[in-house]
């Protein structure tokens, strides 16, 4: 075929960038370009690093499978990469008789999704794990745990270059044209240029959809309305007494204000929910009040003025506020009828720990 280049991946998140190394590794030539000044400066360096075990989503959905699928191999991953985990476990907690039965459904949706190592703990078995901790009973998930993020993205960026890879940096992809052969790419930043591609994944996180808008072809319709639902974290100045991920009963909103950690042993509470209307991280001291509470329900013992504004990110949701979280949107040929076209839509949480199986998928996606 007579392009420019075989495979453009838009975005140096931690998606594009994993989907960038399954394709070169694949034997594509491929461009990854990035409007920002460096990878994963956006919600790949916006969240709690957390390796999920793939607990909560509807079984058979894509968030299911590729978290589960995702896990196994992001911890191979990172152990044959030199990048830092730590399987950590999490206890997610229950207070009232009917958080109780909320956590024996998750245990059952969490089987069903084959996360087959989950346990449930009465007080005693909690407490024994956590003495600092306050539930009449507990799920504990053995293998979620924490990955450095920041570490992994170079370790996949190093091998999409390996394999062939170029990243080009304050590279903003401005538009496309649906052609006979692929796409005309209209780039621009410091040296604007009009480029050919065959395969054109767009992998822009929250700019996915309005990067659609922009692929002259496509058919609006075929786009999901994002949705921008901020998350504030917090940090606490003292260690705290937990070595497990502490997460609450997950609530409509989400999976509650949590407690996870860092590699380096720093603690975070977060994210909360809040819905806006644009792209903005400061996180608002006055949000602490709602932390307090919230944290309080599993540890009583947070002392006062503990908290200290930390840093937020922002879920690209493609459902709207009050409606249930939609499943991640891989949409290809056969849902919008462009050969070469593949647009990641609403990869929130668990993207992180499905990036790897994200990749596989896209790959098989060129391949059906
Ligand atoms: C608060 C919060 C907590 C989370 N916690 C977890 C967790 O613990 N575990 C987990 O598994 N997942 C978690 N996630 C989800 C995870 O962070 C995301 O799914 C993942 O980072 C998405 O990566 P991405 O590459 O798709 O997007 P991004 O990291 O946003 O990357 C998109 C990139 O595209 C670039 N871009 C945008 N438009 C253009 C354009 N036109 N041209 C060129 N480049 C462009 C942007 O600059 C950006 O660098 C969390 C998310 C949030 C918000």
């Amino acid at each position: 075929m007579n392009v420019d280049i075989d495979c453009l991946v838009v975005g140096a998140g931690v998606v594009g960038l994993a989907v960038a190394r399954e394709m070169a590794q694949a034997g594509h030539e491929v461009l990854v370009i990035e409007a920002g000044e460096a990878i994963g400066i956006g919600t790949s360096s916006r969240n709690s690093e957390v390796i999920h075990a793939g607990i909560y989503y509807p079984p058979g959905s894509l968030k299911a499978r590729l978290c589960v699928e995702g896990r196994h191999a992001l911890y191979a991953y990172c152990e044959s990469h030199g990048v830092s985990t730590r399987k950590t476990g999490k206890l997610i907690v229950a207070n009232t008789d009917a958080q109780v039965h909320q956590l024996n459904q998750l245990l059952q949706r969490g089987l069903e999704n084959g996360v087959d190592d989950l346990r449930m703990l009465n007080r005693d078995e909690a407490m024994a794990l956590e003495p600092a901790l306050a539930c009449i009973a507990a799920l504990y998930s053995p293998s979620t745990g924490i990955v450095d993020s920041h570490a992994l993205m170079l370790a996949l960026q190093g091998d999409a270059e390996a394999a062939g890879t170029s990243v080009a940096f304050h590279t903003p992809l401005l538009g496309a044209k649906v052609t006979a052969e692929g796409f005309l790419l209209d780039i621009g930043g410091e040296s604007p240029m009009q480029l050919t591609c065959s395969k054109l994944i767009n992998a822009a996180g929250l700019h996915a959809p309005a990067l659609a808008r922009s692929i002259e072809g496509l058919a609006p319709e075929k786009i999901p309305r994002p949705y921008l639902c901020k998350g504030s974290y917090f940090s606490v100045a003292k260690r705290v007494p937990f070595t497990h991920l502490i997460y609450p009963a997950p609530s409509a909103d989400g999976l509650g204000v949590h407690m996870t950690v860092d590699l380096g042993g720093q603690a975070r509470f977060g994210p909360d929910t809040e819905w806006v209307e644009s792209e903005d991280y400061q996180v608002d001291p006055a949000r602490a009040d709602g932390f307090y509470s919230a944290i309080r329900s599993y540890w009583p013992d947070l002392p006062d003025d503990s908290l200290q504004p930390g840093y937020s990110g922002i879920r690209p949701k493609i459902s709207a506020p009050g409606e249930p979280a939609k499943d991640f949107m891989i949409s290809s040929q056969c849902a919008h009828g462009i050969p070469g076209l593949i647009n990641l839509f609403g990869i929130e949480s668990p993207g992180l720990t499905s990036c790897l199986a994200i990749a596989r998928h896209v790959r098989n996606l060129f391949e059906v």
